[in-house]
């Protein structure tokens, strides 16, 4: 195997990733759904919905060590000698298994969009109090209303959000790739981000304070897609 095949397959793996990714956020959309119309925490179909969402997050955690440790392992593979090369599979298949051992499904409850599924669900269920359909959809209408006041661009690109994220901290919304960049950026400098919002206070954002909020997500999308039916 060349390292040029190798580079081609986990640039397919990257891509696979990414499907699982949009994969997530479609289960998270139909849950919430559900959420809407069942109005009962506990249901069955939102609890299948939330093993998909694990299942996924799984899936996604074991290719990020596969590619981690694939690329470890080739740049150790090139500064050795040639024949090294043919160690390459069984080195990345050992550390694989090793790594696999070591982790447990409970951090899976931290990926993000395990987080922002469960955060949807709850937050819709919430929203959904009980009434005539009548009642819910004048409440949706309400709710798009007051969103629609709320700034739905980045405070760091200006533009439309994407994937919308919430700071815990001082409530903040930033696009996903924006803010997770800036944070990047300021921490390979040994700096504290700073909230880019004018006027927040909060000096340390930290991406552990981030929730991907996928209710926001989709109104933004509903938004942009009754708008263009207009
Ligand atoms: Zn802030």
């Amino acid at each position: 195997m060349s390292l040029s095949a190798v580079r081609a397959a986990l640039s397919d793996l990257k891509n696979c990733q990414t499907d699982i990714g949009t994969g997530m956020d479609i289960v998270t959309d139909m849950a919430m759904d559900l959420a809407e119309s069942q109005k009962a925490q506990g249901d069955p179909g939102i609890k299948a919905m939330e093993d998909i969402i694990l299942e996924c997050a799984k899936l996604d955690r074991e290719i990020n060590c596969f590619s981690h440790i694939v690329e470890r392992v080739t740049s150790e593979v090139g500064r050795e000698p040639p024949e090294a090369m043919f160690s390459l599979s069984a080195r990345v298949k050992e550390q694989f298994a090793e790594k696999m051992a070591s982790l447990s499904d409970t951090e899976l409850e931290n990926h993000n969009k395990v987080v922002a599924f469960k955060d949807s669900v709850a937050n819709t269920l919430n929203q959904a109090k009980p009434g005539t359909v009548e009642d819910m959809e004048e409440l949706d209408e309400d709710i798009a209303v007051t969103q629609s006041q709320v700034n739905f661009s980045c405070p760091l690109t200006q533009i439309e959000m994407v994937n919308p994220m919430r700071n815990k901290v001082c409530n903040h919304y930033y696009d996903e790739e924006a803010i997770l960049g800036l944070i990047q950026t300021r921490h390979k400098q040994k700096k504290k981000c700073r909230c880019p919002v004018v006027g927040c206070g909060n000096t340390d954002v930290k991406q552990s304070d981030l929730i991907l909020d996928q209710m926001l997500r989709r109104r933004i999308r509903n938004q942009k897609r009754d708008g263009n039916r207009m």
